[in-house]
């Protein structure tokens, strides 16, 4: 590549930032990495309607955390500054009245009840109104096209409403090239008129997004899906100011989790409500019509996508209607408030909303490393064309390659994270899990960060959080306080009192209490006296958890030490006597 590549990701801040837009920085921050150049953050907040307190700062902490910081952006590095469009805002006026100078773009003064009504016509007539090259100019529409010079002038003196708009051209075939997706052809004339700049002196997303590309040298644009339909008229816009367009990849969609990992007989209910209740927002059937259907589709959650086809032939309309909501709810683009419904976050840290103080969940509060969100992101549409999963971010700035991304979408697949979480926790140092463990968990306080170190090591291998670390470890601070029935019943035979007793012995008389001592003199006796090592080592089990569970029994003696090893045998011995 012969030009620095520089790159930029362009949220805007209207809220949190989902998952989707994580993986559309990492991969921006790849590319830029693998090829030694810059990525850029720019905050796209010329739609002032929709700007969200927190939400700019909320995007920074999450590219940090994630350890893909940006190179240049608000704050940092501002050569090509200002990096937020609400300060560049003057900067677009030039370029929109450029164009009408040039008869690229020009005024147009329809209210929006003549648009209304202009689409509401359309439809009456089974037609949808579009505004471009076939109407312009026919007088009905209210335009410089179709005005005087002076008319114009006199309307926007006056302080007339006016948008700018791109006039599209007629009768060409556009030659678009993606990354992703490689050659497409586009016919102008079903493209719209969009609209570029208004009066209120803000420029809209198309225009302020092709001017700040170009003012920052952008070479490579890598953005979602949903932004290709736009790909034609920013390709346009290149063109008609003369400037050399970047390269463009669209990234595949982000689709929501295969329904069979989530519903199942026991969840079926739950998602049978939220459904009935979806589709009566949205049809005039009645509940209980609605709710015979959907349940029939949940009947047998393995058969979910048979189940919600669509047959054109046999079909009533409720059924079509029903199962298209399904669809659509089930197995669609991931949205913001699947996380909710399914019960995973969607966002890399938590949000509090601002002006409803409600919280959603994220990743890193629910205890996700960042290096497991990162490379569960990147498989979300890239795939490095081996078997190999693992990889750390600096292995995938050496691998990753625009080409081997998938047109097709990617699944969300929650349990593939925790996959990867429960990967990189065997990962991380004991100390520093114990660290964590420690912090969050208030009955550690006084408890040596060595000895918990150690426990960690013995337990990590079956957590998939720090949040499991009590549950599997509680019997190394706190003796049991009870014990389990099902366990007790299976360890405790008769006999039991007199071999705990024997373990007491042999264990106040082992000097060198170590895991290997332990295990050779215990196991030596039970083999000597052909007493069965179920016998002994349930219930010394059941002594020590208080159920049969948890990791090597001679690891828990050597850990919690020969007095507290002896005051649980004999609590155990006088809770059957
Ligand atoms: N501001 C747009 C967004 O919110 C940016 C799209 C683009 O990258 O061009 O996603």
């Amino acid at each position: 590549m012969s030009k620095n590549v520089r790159v930029r990701f362009a949220p805007s801040p209207t809220g949190p930032l989902h998952i989707g837009g994580v993986r559309t920085a990492l991969f921006n921050y790849l590319f830029a990495k693998k090829h030694g150049g810059d990525f850029v953050l720019r905050i796209e907040d010329t739609d002032q309607n929709r700007y969200v307190e927190g939400a700019e700062k909320y995007i920074v902490d999450a590219l940090n955390w994630c350890g893909i910081p940006f190179d240049e952006g608000p704050g940092k590095n501002e050569k090509f500054g200002p990096y937020r469009q609400s300060e560049r805002k003057d900067l677009y006026k030039q370029y929109a009245d450029q164009l009408i100078a040039e008869g690229k773009a020009y005024y147009a003064f329809d209210t929006p009840e003549q648009l209304d009504a202009h689409r509401k016509d359309h439809e009456a007539n089974g037609k949808t109104f579009i505004y471009n090259w076939h109407n312009r100019e026919k007088g009905r529409l209210v335009n410089s096209l179709v005005l005087s010079e002076e008319e114009t002038k006199a309307k926007i003196d006056a302080g007339e409403h006016f948008v700018v708009r791109f006039k599209s051209p007629k009768d060409e075939t556009l030659h678009l090239k993606d990354i992703i997706r490689g050659d497409i052809s586009i016919d102008t004339n079903v493209l719209d008129d969009k609209i570029l700049f208004k009066s209120d002196g803000m420029p809209t997303y198309h225009l302020a997004n092709i001017v700040d590309d170009h003012l920052m040298q952008i070479t490579h644009v890598i953005r979602g899906e949903e932004w290709l339909p736009s790909l034609a008229l920013h390709q346009l816009l290149y063109n008609a100011f003369g400037w050399e367009a970047p390269q463009f990849a669209h990234l595949p969609l982000i689709l929501k989790p295969e329904p069979t990992t989530y519903v199942n007989k026991n969840s079926a209910e739950k998602f049978i409500d939220i459904y009935t209740k979806e589709a009566l927002e949205e049809f005039d059937y009645s509940e209980a019509e609605i709710k015979k259907l959907i349940r029939l589709i949940f009947e047998n959650p393995k058969n979910i996508s048979q189940s919600i086809r669509i047959n054109e032939k046999k079909d009533s309309k409720i059924k079509k209607d029903i199962k298209g909501l399904l669809k659509k709810g089930l197995y669609g683009k991931l949205s913001k408030r699947d996380g909710d419904k399914i019960g995973f976050p969607v966002f890399p840290l938590a949000w509090t909303e601002p002006k409803t103080n409600e919280v959603s969940r994220g990743y890193k509060e629910d205890g996700y490393f960042s290096e497991a969100v990162v490379n569960f992101l990147a498989f979300l549409g890239w795939n490095p064309g081996t078997e190999q999963e693992i990889f750390s971010l600096e292995q995938l700035v050496n691998d990753f390659d625009l080409e081997r991304v998938n047109k097709a979408g990617a699944r969300f697949d929650p349990d593939k994270t925790k996959w990867f979480n429960h990967h990189y926790m065997q990962q991380q140092l004991d100390l520093a899990l114990a660290e964590q463990f420690k912090s969050t968990q208030p009955e550690l306080q006084d408890i040596d960060i060595n000895y918990i170190a150690l426990v960690i090591g013995l337990i990590k291998e079956r957590a998939t959080f720090v949040n499991d670390f009590w549950g599997l470890s509680h019997f190394f601070f706190v003796s049991p306080e009870s014990y389990d029935e099902k366990a007790s019943k299976k360890a405790i035979k008769e006999g039991t009192i007199e071999l705990m007793q024997k373990v007491i012995d042999i264990v106040s008389v082992t000097r060198e209490f170590t895991v290997q001592n332990l295990q050779s003199k215990l196991k030596g006796w039970i083999t000597e006296n052909n007493i069965g090592f179920g016998k002994v080592m349930m219930p010394l089990r059941l002594a020590l958890v208080g159920e049969l569970q948890g990791p090597d029994v001679f690891e828990i003696m050597f850990l919690i030490g020969k007095n507290e090893t002896v005051k649980r045998i004999d609590a155990l011995v006088n809770s059957i006597k």
